[in-house]
């Protein structure tokens, strides 16, 4: 078996131990006989899993009593649309554009609404967080929204913006977990889990209760309404069983880890290993303002196409792979979630040193 240093910005890297135990439980979980795929989302067994992931994520993210989780389907991007159907009260929201994942959840608020940006970094590609300390937060804005960390551009918000009252919403999708949070911050979270925490096809939405409504338009489907998955307890139809009974496995590492208080020392090492070596290279650099740097996924280039395309055919050779860049960027990123182990971090610096020296 051999298993290479996966820089994947999603769906990404999970821990060894994970997916091992996960091949020991295949065939039968724990005495039931079955694999958790073939199990009944009913039963009892189910319960205790989906419970005790809900239980795990509350206790590593210390999630108020007032706050339900939801594990929901469709991906972040269904919540893009989800999220204004069920906050738009005024029918009004502010978003700050730090990406192309914000501006496609702007692009589907504006459908159901008034959605205005307040704040953008488009002019540079997205290489920076825009000051969020004095926006033009609208009135009567129902809700004021943020992507948390920008996968694509690798920036992330380190001071949370002045939102002059209103509640705020934050996509975590690829730095959930990654450091602690402060969730009272929030009136909604949201992640899709296959950045950080586990298989594609489960959307997390940890959202205080008051915000939970019951007089949406009637046209808003019942599946997107948040009341009918929180009154269900996520379980209104079948949910993503098995997904769910990964992240629960995640959960259970990050805490066997130290909690995020762990993960965040672990995870700045790791970057400052990177980083490091970018800002005192000769061929590779980095692309965003530093101070808004994302400790999760690292986005650099040498400047010549032609070279970057060479070295990540190397570096996937040396077994370092998915180092492209993504489409709308070029380059490389190297995507160091929690599941990286630092060797990884330290093995890819040497290759890149050894790259850097053949190609001077
Ligand atoms: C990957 C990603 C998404 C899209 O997730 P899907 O589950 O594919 O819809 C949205 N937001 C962020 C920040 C992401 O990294």
């Amino acid at each position: 078996m051999a298993r290479v240093y996966n820089f994947s910005a999603g769906p990404s890297i999970l821990p060894e131990v994970v997916l091992k135990q996960a091949a020991e439980e295949m065939l039968d979980y724990k005495g039931s006989g079955q694999s958790v795929m073939e199990m009944s989302h009913r039963s009892k067994v189910y319960d205790n899993i989906i419970k005790e992931a809900e239980k795990d994520l509350r206790d590593l993210m210390n999630i108020p009593d007032n706050y339900k989780v939801l594990f929901l389907q469709g991906g972040a991007s269904q919540q893009f649309a989800a999220i204004p159907m069920n906050l738009m009260k005024n029918g009004v929201a502010d978003y700050i554009i730090t990406g192309q994942w914000a501006k496609k959840a702007y692009q589907e608020a504006k459908k159901y609404g008034k959605a205005n940006v307040v704040a953008s970094s488009e002019d540079k590609t997205f290489s920076y967080i825009p000051d969020v300390s004095d926006l033009p937060i609208s009135d009567d804005a129902d809700y004021v929204y943020i992507c948390h960390n920008n996968t694509i551009y690798g920036t992330a918000y380190h001071e949370l913006p002045n939102t002059k009252g209103k509640i705020l919403v934050a996509d975590m999708s690829s730095d959930i977990l990654s450091q602690p949070v402060n969730v009272e911050d929030y009136g909604l979270i949201f992640f899709g889990v296959q950045k950080n925490v586990g298989p594609a096809g489960v959307v997390i939405v940890i959202i205080r209760e008051d915000l939970i409504r019951d007089d949406l338009d009637e046209k808003v489907p019942t599946m997107l309404k948040y009341k009918t998955q929180a009154d269900a307890d996520s379980l209104y139809n079948t949910p993503p069983c098995y997904g769910i009974y990964i992240c629960g496995l995640v959960f259970k590492w990050v805490k066997s880890m130290g909690g995020l208080d762990a993960m965040k020392i672990h995870n700045e090492k790791k970057a400052k290993i990177l980083y490091d070596f970018l800002d005192s290279s000769k061929l590779f650099k980095g692309t965003v303002v530093k101070k808004d740097r994302s400790l999760m996924n690292v986005p650099f280039v040498t400047g010549n196409d032609e070279l970057d395309a060479k070295f990540v055919k190397e570096a996937t050779e040396a077994g370092f792979v998915n180092l492209k860049g993504h489409r709308s960027v070029g380059g490389m990123r190297a995507s160091i979630y929690n599941a990286m182990p630092i060797e990884g971090v330290e093995k890819l610096v040497q290759f890149m040193k050894e790259f850097e020296e053949k190609n001077a």
